[in-house]
């Protein structure tokens, strides 16, 4: 076989893939396994150290742009290398978010606008600023939650945000087939990635989190990243080519209990 047609035996042969949050955990695990598949990736991340471990983890050939999904000048600049580099994109991973725990009363203005930026705000006005580079049959995919149908009194901010991400998902399913691009969703349960580290419990409370999630999970423990990022890949190429608007649950049972 030659090179031309081991890339069209890959699932994303010639695609130009850009993953926001693609610096740490299921967005990192993602790119790794888009680029086995044969796709030119570009990733985002607000951490310049992660960034940089992932440029190497990645190789060299991968767009490494350090880019707050909250902003959106940063969102523009980001769409700019990205048309430079790869011309259009072909899938859109729209996974960059962020959790906070603060019980209800606890939770300050601040928390609210962190998270509601960039988990809702900053996934919708990613989609739009990246419509122009869409290529026809795209395909975009959204990290929801399965804390977005439960309630989740300890997180209720991200709860309600990967609930404004499923909706949103819904009407620009609607908004976009007309041009052939397609939008759903992944919704995770708990996924051992370094997001439980960032949530602001102290290590041993995070611990004793993750070890009770999956005590209390029928599957008896957490995803590995890489079990999303296959769903990614699904959703990813044309093997979904008949979902359109719609929520695939990724969780071991958790959310159904
Ligand atoms: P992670 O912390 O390992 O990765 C988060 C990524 O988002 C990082 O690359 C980080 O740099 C990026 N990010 C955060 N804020 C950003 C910002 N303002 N601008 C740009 N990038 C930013 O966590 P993860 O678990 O891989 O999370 C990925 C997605 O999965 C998130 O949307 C999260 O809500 C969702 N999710 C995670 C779990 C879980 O249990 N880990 C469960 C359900 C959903």
């Amino acid at each position: 076989m030659n090179n031309a047609s081991i890339a069209a035996t890959k699932k994303l042969g010639g695609k130009a893939a850009l993953i926001t949050g693609g610096s740490s955990g299921i967005g990192l695990a993602t790119a790794r396994l888009f680029l086995e598949e044969g796709a030119r990736v570009a990733i985002t991340g607000r951490d310049a150290d992660s960034l940089a471990r992932a440029q190497k983890t990645l190789g060299a050939e991968t767009l490494v742009v350090k880019s707050d999904a909250s902003n959106l000048g940063q969102i523009e600049a980001l769409m700019a290398q990205v048309r430079d580099r790869y011309e259009r994109i072909d899938v859109l991973f729209v996974n960059a978010g962020i959790a906070r725990a603060a019980a209800f009363e606890e939770v300050s203005e601040a928390q609210f606008d962190e998270i509601v930026a960039i988990n809702f705000k900053g996934a919708f006005f990613t989609i739009q600023k990246a419509l122009p580079l869409l290529a026809a049959n795209a395909a975009v995919i959204v990290t929801t939650s399965i804390a977005n149908r439960k309630g989740a009194p300890d997180y209720s901010v991200y709860a309600a945000s990967k609930a404004a991400l499923r909706s949103l998902v819904q009407s620009l399913g609607l908004a976009l087939i007309g041009r052939g691009i397609r939008v759903n969703a992944i919704s995770p349960g708990p996924v051992a990635t370094p997001m439980f580290g960032r949530s602001g419990l102290p290590e041993e409370l995070m611990q004793a989190r993750k070890r009770a999630l999956a005590e209390k999970s029928p599957i008896k423990r957490l995803a590995t990243p890489e079990e999303i990022a296959r769903v990614a890949l699904f959703l990813a190429s044309d093997d979904s080519s008949y979902m359109v608007g719609a929520e695939i649950v990724v969780d071991g049972a958790i959310g159904i209990l």
